[in-house]
C-alpha cells in the first residue's frame, strides 16, 4: 500500500493528509515546528472556493465552527468619511442567499486566525487517525534504489515512503530538492502588520461582518470585529524586505515600537485607524509579503510540491490558503485515480497550474497598484522595478531606512480596492479587465475563482486526456 511522506503541517499538509486518507492512501505529516501552530500570527479570510474544497473531504464544519462571516466591505477615506459599502464577493452566503454554485448555500467567506485554522485542521486530521510528527524539519531527500524516497530531518532522523509531498510553504525545501534552480520568493514591497485591539468604543469598531478599509494618506488599514468585540486589524505599509530579527515582535518593547510606528502612519488622518492601532496590546504580528510567480518544475521522481511551496501569491487576493486546500484535494484525487505517481503528478499539474498562476498574477497586480515601484522587491522570479531602490516607508527595527528617511510612501500609493484578511485584498475588489501578463491569462469576473468545484467522485483522466481549466477539475 502506498505511504506518503508530507513535509509541512500547515494548511496544505493537513488537508493533503486528510484527502489522501479519504482516497485510501496512508500518510504521515512531518512539521518543522516542535509544537502546535501557536506562533503563526495573523488572521485570514477563507473564501467559498477553499471551504467548498474542504467540504469535498468533509472537513469544512470544524473550520466553520471557529470562524465568523465576512459579509461586506466599507471603505473610509483618510478623513474618516465613508466612500461606500459593498458586499465581499461571495458574501451573499452570509446574507443567507443561495450561491451560484449549483444552488447550494455558499460557505464563505469566513474570517479566522491562522493559528486557529491550523489547530482546527490538525485536530480534524488527528481525529481521522493521521499522525503529525512535530520537530521534523525536512533538510534533504533522496530516491532509494527501489524507487522509494527517504526524507532526512534536521534532528538526524529519517523516514521512508513511496512519495514525498512538499507542503512546506513559501520557503520550501522540497521545491529546491526537486529543482535546485527553482526561483526564490520575491518580496513584493509590502510589510504587513496585524494586531488585535480590545475595548474599542462601538463607534470606532466596524459592525459585525464588516471589513472596514481605511485608506490613510501614508498607509492602508483594514479591520473587522470578532464576535467577542475585539477589533482585528492589518496594515499594509510599503517598505523594503526586513530581516527576521527586525520583523520580530516577541517582546513588549518591540511590540510597542511597531505599534507606535504604525499608529504614526495614521496620526495625521482623521480616521479611527490610529486609535485602533493604539488600543492594541501585545501580540502584534509583522511579516514581509512575498510571492513566487512561477515554479517551473513541480515534481521530480517521487517528489511533488503544492500550496505555497508550488505557487505563492501575495496576500492581496486573500486566496493562498484556499489555493493550498484546492491543490491538496486535487492531488489526492489524481493519486487515487491514476496508475503511477508520474501520471498523477502530471494530471495534478495540468489541472492546477493555470488557475494558481492566474491567482498569483491577480494578487501581484493588486499589490503593484498599492506599492510604489521603488519599494518593490528584488526576488529572482520577476522583473525588477526600474530603480530597485529601497522602500518608501521605514519601520521599527529597520534603523537603516526608518529614521534615516522617515518619509512615508507616496500619497495615494495605497491600493484602492477593498481588502479582506490580514494583508489581503479580497476577491471583492473590482476586477481589472482580462489581460495577458507574463503568459498568464487572468479571467474576467470572480466566478472562475470563487465557484471552482472539485468533483470528488468523478475519476481524473490522465494528463494528456484531461483539459486544463480554471473552472474546476
Ligand atoms: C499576512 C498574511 C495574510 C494572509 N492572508 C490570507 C487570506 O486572507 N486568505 C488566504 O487564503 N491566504 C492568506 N494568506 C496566505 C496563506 O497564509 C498561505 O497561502 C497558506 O498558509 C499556504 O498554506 P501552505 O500549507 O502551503 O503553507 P503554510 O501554511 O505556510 O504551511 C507550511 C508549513 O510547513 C512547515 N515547514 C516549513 N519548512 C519545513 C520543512 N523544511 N520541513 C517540515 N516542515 C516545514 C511550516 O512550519 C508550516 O507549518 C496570507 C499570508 C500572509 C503572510
Amino acid at each position: 500500500m502506498t505511504h506518503v511522506l508530507i513535509a509541512g503541517g500547515g494548511i496544505a499538509g493537513a488537508v493533503t493528509a486528510m484527502s489522501l486518507h479519504r482516497a485510501g492512501i496512508s500518510s504521515t505529516v512531518y512539521e518543522a515546528y516542535p509544537s502546535g501552530a501557536d506562533d503563526v500570527g495573523a488572521f485570514l479570510v477563507l473564501f467559498h472556493n477553499g471551504l467548498e474544497a474542504l467540504r469535498t473531504i468533509g472537513a469544512h464544519q470544524p473550520v466553520l465552527d471557529v470562524s465568523f462571516p465576512a459579509e461586506r466591505i466599507e471603505t473610509l477615506s483618510h478623513t474618516g468619511d465613508s466612500l461606500g459599502t459593498r458586499p465581499v464577493s461571495g458574501g451573499e452566503a452570509a446574507e443567507g442567499a443561495e450561491g451560484a454554485a449549483g444552488g447550494r448555500k455558499l460557505l464563505g467567506p469566513r474570517t479566522l486566525r491562522r493559528a486557529t485554522l491550523y489547530r482546527a485542521l490538525h485536530d480534524e486530521a488527528a481525529r481521522r487517525g493521521i499522525t503529525i510528527e512535530h520537530g521534523k524539519r525536512l533538510v534533504a531527500a533522496e530516491t532509494t534504489e527501489d524507487g522509494r524516497v527517504r526524507a532526512r530531518f534536521g534532528d538526524g532522523t529519517a523516514a521512508e515512503g513511496d512519495l514525498l509531498v512538499g507542503a512546506d510553504g513559501l520557503h520550501s525545501m522540497t521545491r529546491s530538492l526537486i529543482d535546485p534552480d527553482a526561483p526564490s520568493p520575491r518580496h513584493t514591497g509590502q510589510i504587513t502588520v496585524c494586531g488585535w485591539a480590545a475595548g474599542m468604543p462601538p463607534e470606532a469598531a466596524p459592525a459585525q461582518g464588516t471589513y472596514r478599509m481605511i485608506q490613510g494618506r501614508r498607509a492602508f488599514l483594514g479591520c473587522t470585529t470578532a464576535p467577542d468585540g475585539e477589533v482585528w486589524w492589518f496594515a499594509n505599509t510599503p517598505g523594503p524586505e526586513l530581516s527576521k530579527d527586525r520583523l520580530a515582535t516577541d517582546t513588549p518593547e518591540r511590540n510597542a515600537r511597531w505599534r507606535e510606528h504604525v499608529a504614526a502612519l495614521f496620526a495625521e488622518d482623521a480616521s479611527p485607524a490610529a486609535d485602533i492601532v493604539r488600543a492594541t496590546g501585545d501580540g502584534i504580528f509583522t511579516s514581509n509579503a512575498y510571492d513566487v510567480a512561477r515554479t517551473p518544475v513541480w515534481s521530480r521522481g517521487p517528489m511533488v510540491v503544492l500550496g505555497d511551496a508550488a505557487h505563492a501569491a501575495a496576500p492581496n487576493a486573500a486566496q493562498g490558503a484556499s489555493m493550498a486546500i484546492e491543490d491538496s484535494v486535487v492531488l489526492a484525487k489524481c493519486l487515487r485515480d491514476l496508475p503511477s505517481p508520474g501520471e498523477a503528478f502530471a494530471a495534478y499539474e495540468e489541472l492546477r497550474r493555470e488557475r494558481v498562476e492566474a491567482v498569483v498574477e491577480r494578487s501581484a497586480r493588486i499589490n503593484d497598484r498599492a506599492v510604489p515601484s521603488a519599494a518593490r522587491g528584488r526576488g529572482n522570479n520577476r522583473p525588477q522595478s526600474a530603480d530597485g531602490s529601497a522602500g518608501a516607508v521605514g519601520s521599527p527595527g529597520d534603523e537603516g531606512s526608518a529614521s534615516a528617511d522617515g518619509s512615508p510612501g507616496a500619497e495615494g500609493s495605497v491600493g484602492a480596492e477593498g481588502s479582506a484578511g490580514a494583508g489581503g485584498s479580497a476577491a471583492a475588489e473590482s476586477l481589472a479587465p482580462s489581460r495577458k501578463t507574463e503568459g498568464v491569462r487572468v479571467p474576467e469576473g470572480a466566478d472562475w475563482l470563487l465557484h471552482y468545484r472539485i468533483d470528488w467522485d468523478t475519476p481524473v483522466a490522465s494528463a494528456s486526456a484531461s483539459t486544463p481549466t480554471a473552472t474546476g477539475s
